[in-house]
């Protein structure tokens, strides 16, 4: 396997030709850097441009504008065959007419390696992807998992230094893609291979992700770990895309110091911020539904509007002070619960609390 390289793009540029000759920029000035070994995900709605930035790391997509740089070199002009990365699609594009084997020793065979030497490279990546008695069947005898860790195998057995999944696992079901999340990152974990990955399903970048590179529109909204992401996001189309949030209107009373008070529910709080706001600013405070205790005697009188029992958790609708809030408390065999009519006060988890603009 080659040492596994950073990646990094500088003032990324990408636009295209739309509609009516109208140009359409789906990528615009993106800078970030992937250190060697780390597995990163590019997160975002359709048409947010993570597809577009995936293929000018790959070079199947010229930039309008900026670099791509491997292990610090500029890569801008290199085809994508001498970039030292592989890609795996969504759709698999396996060869439908080789067997398994042909088709992960294929790149192997074009670089014109010793038959020997292909056949125990692809066979120890088989065992790997656990294929190993499936060298012989054809990619339509395999289920939409099987093919898609034929596709695995076949960018593996590369050794490039980079591995680029574009959606890989869009196309299996619920369980399976579960299963194979896990499969992708303990082989991506002992190959100590850079990893980017293209999704727009938040469950598989929370679980699978070193870092998360949220995009909107074109342009980073925020980098970070998945905790930094959930619990800190930095806009509220994070905190939404990321998650379930409770975003209530508040208003800035007194700030400075990092730290600002805020008028909401009909309540003050204190809440660390990096923010620069003024007295005045209308901010949103946001609250997961788990950082939200409900009690009988103190706190923020809210009235409880549905409560459902959900088996490891139980979920309630309220409202407090005029908003809508849902709430989840994820040990209600150990708490006392309540039905919807009641009445009942909320406590927010100081160090839970986060505000965006
Ligand atoms: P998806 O999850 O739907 O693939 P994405 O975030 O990967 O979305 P891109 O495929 O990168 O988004 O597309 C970003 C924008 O660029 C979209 O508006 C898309 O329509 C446009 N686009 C992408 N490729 C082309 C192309 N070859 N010609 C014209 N417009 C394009």
């Amino acid at each position: 396997m080659s040492t596994s390289k950073s990646v990094s793009v500088k003032n990324l540029v990408k636009t295209f030709e739309g509609a009516g000759g109208r140009k359409v920029t789906a990528v615009n000035n993106v800078s970030l850097t992937i250190e060697p070994g780390e597995f990163v995900t590019l997160l975002g709605p359709s048409g947010c441009g993570k597809t577009t930035i995936l293929r000018m790391v790959a070079g199947f997509e010229n930039p309008t504008g900026g670099d791509v740089l491997i292990g610090g070199e500029r890569v801008n002009t290199l085809t994508p065959d001498r970039r030292d990365t592989a890609m795996v699609f969504q759709s698999y594009a396996l060869f439908p007419h080789l067997n398994v084997f042909e088709n992960v020793a294929y790149g192997l065979k074009i670089k014109k390696m010793k038959s020997d030497d292909i056949r125990a490279k692809v066979m120890n990546i088989l065992a790997l992807v656990g294929l190993s008695d499936m060298e012989g069947r054809s990619p339509n005898q395999l289920s939409g998992g099987q093919q898609q860790r034929v596709a695995l195998a076949r960018a593996l057995v590369m050794e490039p230094a980079v591995l680029l999944f574009d959606e890989p696992l869009s196309n299996l079901d619920a369980k399976l893609r579960i299963h194979m999340r896990r499969e992708i990152r303990k082989i991506q974990r002992q190959f100590g291979i850079t990893s980017i990955y293209v999704t727009h399903d938040q469950a598989e970048a929370m679980s699978m992700s070193d870092r998360i590179i949220v995009m909107n529109k074109g342009v980073i909204e925020q980098v970070g770990t998945p905790k930094e992401i959930y619990a800190t996001p930095a806009s509220q189309f994070v905190a939404d895309f990321i998650g379930t949030a409770n975003m209530i209107p508040s208003t800035v009373l007194s700030c400075g110091n990092g730290e600002a008070e805020i008028e909401t529910l009909g309540t003050r709080f204190r809440v660390k911020t990096g923010l620069s706001l003024q007295p005045g600013d209308a901010v949103k405070l946001i609250v997961r539904p788990e950082a939200v205790s409900l009690s009988r005697n103190s706190g923020i009188p809210a009235e409880i509007a549905s409560s459902v029992f959900m088996g490891s958790y139980q979920d309630y609708v309220l409202s407090a002070h005029g908003q809508t809030l849902l709430i989840i408390d994820s040990d209600p065999a150990n708490h006392e619960t309540f039905d919807a009519g009641e009445k009942v006060f909320l406590g927010i988890a100081p160090n839970k609390l986060h505000i965006v603009k």
